[in-house]
This record gives C-alpha cells, structure tokens and sequence, in this order.
C-alpha cells in the first residue's frame, strides 16, 4: 500500500512571516500522515524559521532545490546536509523551471539525487512534459529519458523509496491541468521505466505524483487513478486554507 503524499510548491513566494501565519492554521489541521502525507516546499530562507518556530509533527517539510555537495566553495549553493540537520523530509529535484531557468541538465539532477539520499532524505524528482514533446512522440519518450538520467546508479533500496511527479510544464501555472487520464498516462509512464529499470515490486512501492494545477475542483479526480499516488501543488498550496481542502481530498 502506498501512502499517497500531497505536497505543496511555494516556489519563490512567502516570507517567515507569511510562513508562520500558515502553519498556525494548517498545523492541527493536516491529515495523519500514516493515511495521508502532507508535505511543504519552501525557500531555504524560509525553512530555517520554519524548522525553527512551529513545523507541526505530521507536516514533513521540505526543499525546493540543493546542491550536490555536502560542503566547500560553492558561493550562493544550500547544503543537503545543512538540509537534513534542519530537519527537511524531502527535497524538489530537477523541477521544470530550474531545468529551464537554471539550465539543470540530467547529470546535474542525478548528482543531487545522490546527495539527498546520501544525507538519508527523499528526493522529489520532478519529470517535465512539454507540449510540442507530447505531440511529436519521439522515439524515446522523453519523460523515459529524464527517469533514466536521474536514477543513474541510484540502488534499488533508494528507488523504493523515491517520490517522482510527472510535471508537464504546460500545465503548470497556467490553469489547466491535465486530464486525469492524461495525468495518469504519464504517472503509469514513469513507472514502468521504473519497472524496467528495478523491477515491479520496486515500480510497485515507489509514489509518483501529479503536478501542474491541481486544484480542490481537480484533485479527487486525479487521486481516483491507479498510478497516481499524490500531487505536486504549486499555486493551490499556497492559501493554508486551499491546502488543507488539497490535503482533505477523500
Ligand atoms: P502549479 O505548480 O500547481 O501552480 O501549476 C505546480 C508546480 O510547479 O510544482
């Protein structure tokens, strides 16, 4: 049985104080997370408070980005292992905008997959989708590609436990999510190359989630499908309120 996760995705919005009035009111009020995780990305600047101040039990907390080294001359990078000695669950891996703004590239993505489960935390790998992509139907899917990249010799322990999101980046922001039989189509992809790679009961165990305007309105529908473990919220998670009906799905 997997336990679904509905993580949110502050991006680059809240500061510590818009933080703390979030947590007051989601605090009592998430799910227990041996039903339904719940989990929130938040800046690193902002996670230091929020470790610090009042980060409920059941809501894990969690990363956007970090870099792939522990330590050293990196101006400007976050630590992983600072990450996991504040306390972080999880850690956003490779999402769409920093492969396009920040120009993270497979190898990249898979060197900081190794440095979230070196410090014994969970990367959320993120997969992008595009349009123009969908539709050309290359030759070897590209969702197929970015899966292989970043689980380069990742053990087949640490693929249990992963969390992948099937994030098209034409659905993210922009109001319209996908289908959930388009969602589920590339939720079912990741993990079948997940199968190929590991084997079904390693494909069986692992969360894949679906990001790119999950909504309240949305969300049950996704939820019903079969490969479809969670969601990836990006705007929705960003009203404590909105969250919580996100997190109160059933
Ligand atoms: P959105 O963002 O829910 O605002 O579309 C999702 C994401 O980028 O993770």
């Amino acid at each position: 049985m997997r336990i679904p996760l509905i993580a949110g995705n502050w991006k680059m919005n809240k500061n510590p104080a818009e933080a703390d009035a979030f947590m007051t009111v989601v605090a009592d009020q998430v799910p227990d997370p041996d039903q339904v995780e719940t989990a929130i990305a938040a800046p690193a600047v902002v996670l230091t408070t929020m470790a610090q101040n009042n980060a409920p039990d059941r809501l894990r907390l969690a990363a956007e980005n970090c870099y792939y080294e522990d330590a050293g001359a990196y101006t400007g990078e976050t630590s992983p292992k600072t990450l996991a000695e504040m306390g972080m669950r999880y850690v956003i891996v490779g999402h769409s905008e920093r492969r396009l703004y920040f120009n993270e590239t497979d190898d990249l993505i898979n060197r900081k997959v190794h440095a979230v489960f070196r410090n014994q935390m969970t990367p959320i790998v993120c997969c992008d989708e595009t349009m123009g992509r969908r539709e050309s139907g290359e030759k070897i899917h590209w969702v197929v590609s970015q899966v292989t990249g970043a689980l380069k010799g990742v053990s087949e322990q640490q693929a249990r436990q992963l969390v992948i999101a099937y994030e098209p980046s034409w659905a993210i922001g922009s109001g319209t999510s996908a289908s959930a039989d388009q969602a589920e189509e590339g939720c079912y992809l990741i993990r079948q190359t997940v199968a190929d790679l590991y084997g079904d009961p390693v494909a069986d165990d692992m969360r894949v989630l679906y990001g790119g305007s999950v909504k309240p309105d949305n969300i049950a529908e996704l939820m019903t499908k079969r490969d479809i473990d969670g969601v990836l919220a990006g705007g929705a998670s960003l009203d404590a309120e909105t969250f919580l009906q996100l997190t109160h799905y059933q």
